[in-house]
């Protein structure tokens, strides 16, 4: 019995080494503050914008399973719906640092709870298959609670939104993005990483936000692999609840 509370320590340090469990980086207080605002979340494009999705097409998309094959999720009546079983897309054309605008809708009949209602995500650089990449989290934030730093407007598992601006299912959101891209010295050591600031509904919600490194779900997060310009991503989350849709995206390079 003498030897316990060494076998304990012992038991605690080889779990945190494993890294096997998601729950562990998960963080659920304190809770983000509700935010409401009411204006409109629509926006006309810079004249300089790229347009990325105007309603008519996925032109300027491509399926990630499939790489230079089309992006599959259905275009209809101006909005983009996800299709789960055609998993994420990406865009074609490469960005470094960026403003980028983007409208989402949950389904005014959203069914599920937590981190399965309404799950989707922007990858703010995608840097492969699957979810390879810097997730913001986009998913049902109303009245829908989840781990924070997993919620919507989260940089998903490092940092919650200063507050919870999210809208009702059924209205449209919107996200403003900056975007500053990590850079990457010549023998690919990290040499700045990645910062964010965004806008949800018009609220900041993150503010020059530093990320950790690509999302992961499991562990921490760091700088692996270095990259340069990377594409869009959207993500086709698993989970079984009606997809979510999306209008009017567009992107400014500012560098
Ligand atoms: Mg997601």
């Amino acid at each position: 019995m003498k030897y316990f509370p060494a076998l304990v320590a012992l038991c605690i340090s080889t779990a945190s080494m494993d890294q096997t469990d998601p729950k562990e980086t998960e963080v659920w207080d304190p809770k983000p503050p509700v935010v409401t605002k009411t204006t409109a979340t629509t926006s006309v494009p810079p004249s300089d914008a790229v347009i990325l999705f105007d309603g008519k097409n996925l032109n300027q998309w491509t399926s990630v399973n499939k790489p230079g094959t089309p992006a599959m999720w259905t275009v209809a009546g101006g909005v983009l719906t996800v299709k789960k079983d055609a998993g994420n897309i990406e865009t074609k054309q490469s960005f470094g640092d960026y403003q980028l605008h983007i409208e989402w809708k949950i389904p005014a009949k959203i069914t599920g709870e937590g981190q399965g209602r309404g799950n989707s995500g922007l990858f703010l650089a995608s840097i492969g298959r699957g979810d390879a990449g810097y997730e913001l989290q986009i998913m049902d934030g109303w009245e829908n609670p989840t781990y924070v730093n997993g919620q919507a407007g989260s940089i998903y598992k490092q940092t919650p939104p200063m507050v919870n601006a999210s809208k009702k299912p059924g209205e449209w959101q919107s996200y403003d993005v900056l975007w500053t891209a990590p850079k990457f010295n010549a023998d690919s050591t990290l040499k700045s990483p990645a910062y964010v600031t965004v806008f949800h509904n018009g609220v900041m919600i993150q503010n020059h936000t530093e990320l950790k490194g690509p999302t992961v779900y499991i562990g921490k997060a760091e700088y692996k692999q270095a990259h340069g310009a990377s594409p869009i991503k959207l993500q086709a989350h698993g989970d079984p609840s009606e997809p979510i849709s999306f209008r009017n995206i567009w992107i400014r390079e500012t560098k």
